[in-house]
């Protein structure tokens, strides 16, 4: 039988994350301020220091605070940053709510769309660093994990380039999501992803050439599918839910 938590317990951390956000978003805390100990919320809130650390960790997890370790230890306010999307959508992936068909499907769509922009944006800085994120992409393998973050690089500076935050927060947490299975999966990554796949795109955003480096990452994006679609299944068997 699964163990639930008590309903009662749930509403006080949820209240609590809800004063506590409040708090944070019009200002009462501002970034880098200290929030109250675990002892001092538990006696103003007047719940269970349990129920505070669970309001707290969760918020930790949404990207509100941070909580640090030792004599300045405590939980701080952050900076808000997409990265709770990340978050997110790392949580649902492990739960079996998004499968990577529908992930591979979102990329489709959106991934032309970045390098479109990011062609429009085209800058000799930016120039510079997709050379270099290419040239790296040709050194030895050391691990898979720094392979596929050098194979990612590329990606993630076209979503920096691309101007608009909301795409390039669902470009970072879909290639993090990406990096993930890519692991878990382990796959021979020169097959999935040979070098040099990204030189019709970047040829094309540094020329600055919107609709050719669309077409070129389109092209790209269903290639590295194919392969992207057959790791579901090797993924789902390596990995159950619990052990995460
Ligand atoms: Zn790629």
């Amino acid at each position: 039988m699964p163990k639930f938590k008590p309903v009662r317990q749930l509403r006080v951390s949820e209240a609590i994350i809800e004063q506590l956000k409040e708090s944070i978003l019009t200002g009462n805390f501002k970034l880098g301020d200290k929030l109250p100990s675990e002892r001092d919320l538990s006696e103003q809130f007047q719940v269970s220091r349990m129920a505070i650390r669970e309001a707290l960790r969760k918020l930790e997890h949404a990207g509100f605070i941070v909580t640090r370790q030792g004599v300045t230890g405590g939980a701080y306010v952050t900076e808000l940053t997409f990265d709770y999307l990340v978050n997110a959508f790392v949580d649902l992936f492990l739960t079996d709510k998004i499968s990577i068909p529908e992930l591979h499907h979102v990329r489709i769509i959106i991934e032309p769309e970045v390098a479109r922009l990011a062609a429009l944006n085209i800058t000799p800085e930016y120039a510079q660093q997709l050379k270099e994120a290419l040239e790296a992409e040709e050194l030895p393998i050391a691990t898979l994990s720094l392979d596929v973050e050098r194979k990612q690089r590329a990606h993630f500076i076209l979503a920096q380039m691309c101007g608009n935050r909301f795409l390039e927060a669902l470009m970072r947490s879909l290639l993090k999501l990406t990096k993930r299975v890519v692991e878990a999966v382990n796959p021979d990554v020169d097959t999935v992803h040979p070098k040099g796949m990204h030189c019709s795109v970047v040829k094309a955003v540094v020329a600055g050439d919107a609709e050719a480096a669309y077409e070129a990452m389109k092209r790209h994006t269903l290639d590295f599918g194919e392969y992207f679609i057959k790791m579901e299944r090797t993924y789902r068997e390596k990995n159950t839910f619990s052990s995460f």
